[in-house]
Formats: C-alpha cells, sequence, structure tokens
C-alpha cells in the first residue's frame, strides 16, 4: 500500500484506536490477525458490465425498504442522479454511480456499499467492539455498545460507515448490513441481490463467488479486466467486483493493497513512541466525558423544549 497522506491518517487512526482498546480493560473486540475462519461464509459477486442504472437502481429501493429507510431521493428515470459521484450516507445504505465507458453510449454504472471486509478495519478500530465479522460473512455493528467516537469512519479504507448526525438522541453509525438479520442468517440473499432484474449480482460462498469470477475472465477475456476487485484487496472482501475497464476507472481504490489494515496497524505501532499508548486514553476519557454532557444537554431540551440555550446541566456546573 501507498502511504500517502490520506492512508497515514487512516492508519494513525487505527492505531491510535488500537493502543486505545488496549488499555480498556474486559473489553472484548475484534482482534486484528491474518483472517484463518469461516470457510463458508458467503459473499456477493457484482458484474458490474451488466448494470443498466439509468430507469433501475432497483436495488437502492430494495435496500430502503428493507431496512426502513427513505424512498431515494430522485426517480429511477431522472438521469440527473448521475451527475455527481454519490456515497453512502446515514439514508441509504447502497448507491448507483455512473462512469464513462468505452464510448458514451456505453457508460459503466457501479453499486457501492460496504464491502464486508475479512479483516474489517471498522472492527479493529472499534474502541468498544461494536463490529464484529460473523461467520456468515457480514460485517455486523452493535450500536448497543457504541460510543459514538467514529474511529471506524476514520478507519475504513472505503470510505463507507456515515453517522446520524440529525439524531440528536443516541445517534447510531449507519451502513449496509448484509440484510444479516432479516435474510442471511436464513441463508436468503440480501434485498438487492433479489431485487435486480439483471442478474448483476451473484449470491454464494466467496470460495465459489472467486470460481465463478475466473471462469467468466477465461471465457470473456474481451469483456472483463483481468482481475477481481476484493479477492486480494486489504486481505480480501465478501463484496467482489467485475469490471470491463480498469477499476480505478469506475471509482475503486487501487492503491490499497493486499495486506489488511488492522495488520499495518501493528506493524506501525511497534514502531511508535510510549507516548501513542497514553494519548488514547487520554482522549477517550475526554471523549466520554464530553459526549455524557451532549446526552445530558439534548435529553433536557427534549424535556423542556422552551428552556434558552444557555441552560446549564448539573454536570456543567
Ligand atoms: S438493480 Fe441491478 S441493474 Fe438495476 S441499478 Fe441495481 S445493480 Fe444495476
Ligand atoms: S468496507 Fe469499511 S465499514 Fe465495511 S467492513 Fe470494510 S472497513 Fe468495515
Amino acid at each position: 500500500m501507498k502511504i500517502n497522506r490520506r492512508n497515514f491518517l487512516k492508519l494513525a487512526g487505527l492505531a491510535t484506536a488500537n493502543v486505545a482498546v488496549g488499555t480498556l480493560p474486559g473489553k472484548a473486540v475484534a482482534s486484528p490477525g491474518h483472517f484463518t475462519g469461516h470457510p463458508e461464509r458467503r459473499g456477493v459477486l457484482v458484474d458490474t458490465t451488466q448494470c443498466i442504472g439509468l430507469n433501475c437502481r432497483r436495488c437502492e429501493l430494495a435496500c430502503a425498504k428493507e431496512h426502513n429507510l427513505p424512498t431515494p431521493e430522485k426517480a429511477p428515470e431522472d438521469p440527473t442522479v448521475f451527475d455527481k459521484r454519490r456515497r453512502t450516507h446515514a439514508d441509504q445504505f447502497t448507491v448507483v454511480n455512473r462512469f464513462k465507458g468505452q464510448s458514451p453510449e456505453t457508460p459503466i454504472y457501479a453499486k457501492k456499499q460496504c464491502m464486508h471486509c475479512d479483516e474489517p478495519a471498522c472492527a479493529s478500530a472499534c474502541l468498544v467492539g461494536a463490529f464484529s465479522k460473523t461467520p456468515s460473512g457480514a460485517v455486523e455493528y452493535d450500536a448497543s455498545v457504541c460510543i459514538g467516537c467514529r474511529y471506524c469512519m476514520v478507519a475504513c479504507p472505503f470510505d463507507i460507515p456515515t453517522y446520524e448526525y440529525f439524531s440528536a438522541l443516541h445517534p447510531r453509525v449507519r451502513k449496509c448490513t448484509f440484510c444479516f438479520e432479516s435474510r442471511l442468517q436464513q441463508g436468503k440473499p440480501p434485498a438487492c441481490v433479489e431485487a435486480c432484474p439483471r442478474e448483476v449480482m451473484t449470491f454464494g460462498r466467496r470460495e465459489d463467488l472467486i470460481k465463478v469470477a475466473r471462469q467468466k475472465i477465461v471465457r470473456s477475456p474481451n469483456r472483463y479486466v483481468d482481475h477481481i476487485y476484493g479477492e486480494h484487496e486489504v486481505g480480501g472482501t465478501s463484496w467482489m467486483y467485475l469490471s470491463s475497464v480498469p477499476f480505478d476507472q469506475i471509482g475503486f481504490r487501487t492503491d490499497l493493497g493486499t495486506t489488511p489494515y488492522p495488520e499495518l496497524t501493528r506493524n506501525y505501532l511497534s514502531a511508535a513512541p510510549l507516548v501513542m499508548a497514553i494519548w488514547p486514553t487520554f482522549f477517550l476519557s475526554i471523549y466520554l466525558f464530553t459526549k455524557r454532557k451532549e446526552e445530558l444537554a439534548a435529553e433536557q431540551r427534549l424535556l423542556n423544549p422552551s428552556a434558552d440555550g444557555n441552560h446549564r446541566t448539573k454536570e456543567d456546573k
């Protein structure tokens, strides 16, 4: 992986969180290290050459319905939705973006969501173990233990987790769930996969999907570049992609390397001075104190909306 400023900040944040986790007694967190388990884990292979995007985006709609999220802002037939590159947010866990193809008549559409990494940086960065990689392949998030530090957002190499900034009380981190509770646990494919009229996405055992992807590349070398995105990136991901053009042309980062992010931070930490072990505890204490104050203030506002902005909580005094 190239260590540019962006990657450095992600690794530094991740390392800082890892040190802080080490300072918290009795916290069970996803431990970093090479991924060895869950051979039956599921995945999805996304064949971007089959996606039609315009007049469709049924995957976005199905996702919104499945998670009781608002209907995507623009209608399927509205081409202006592709005028700017969209990213996932707290109200939308998957987005389809448009990219230049071989000619203006053949644009490429690519769906984006959490990649459900085999060794997730979000899990490794989380101070309280709110994220876990399940045997099914999904990276699950438990809002009940989340303290809102948002280290996961800094750490994710795909910029996926978002935050409910609009929620005054108990805001959550939000991201694609792989439909873990409602579908995956019952062996069913995610809602977006089922809704797609073009069968862009194939759901199955990750190992089988890699074989399917290889066969496609061998059988149609003119249709696909020889690369399964996600097979090795950041140590492997449950969601993988095929493309007709190099992946950097359709919005994928190709500078991530194949080493899992948690492993990179371990190397980084072994060279970090002792002060790195002290600062996180200090920052975490400040953070928890500030967060509690914000929660108390928000509760007061709800209980007494007419109170002026100068109202002070007991802890403020
Ligand atoms: S439902 Fe399928 S074809 Fe339609 S936009 Fe989504 S991935 Fe593309
Ligand atoms: S894509 Fe980001 S949020 Fe999703 S599992 Fe990987 S690190 Fe976590």
